[in-house]
């Protein structure tokens, strides 16, 4: 049997491919994460955290006194509007 070392060769390149992308993903991942963390973090420092008064902090509608907002649109307008606030820096 002839030794085929250029297919030996072959493969070995393509596990230190796969090796090296599984790495970087794994790197991109924990990346994202600790970004997330931080993020998130920083979120919750300036946020201040919203009374609940029985109306939509959005649009001001009375609602239910246990909830914050009277419907998902406006609690994801009002992440928006947060975040936006926030990436402003005010
Ligand atoms: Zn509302």
């Amino acid at each position: 049997m002839i030794f085929d070392f250029d297919q030996v060769a072959r493969c070995w390149r393509k596990r230190a491919i796969s090796d090296a992308s599984a790495r970087s993903e794994v790197d991109r991942a924990d990346w994202r994460i600790e970004q997330d963390v931080k993020n998130a973090r920083a979120h919750v420092g300036k946020q201040p955290i919203l009374d609940r008064d029985g109306r939509c902090h959005f649009c001001d509608e009375l609602i239910v006194l246990a909830l914050l907002f009277c419907n998902v649109d406006c609690r994801d307008d009002y992440d928006k509007e947060q975040s936006a606030l926030f990436r402003t820096g005010r």
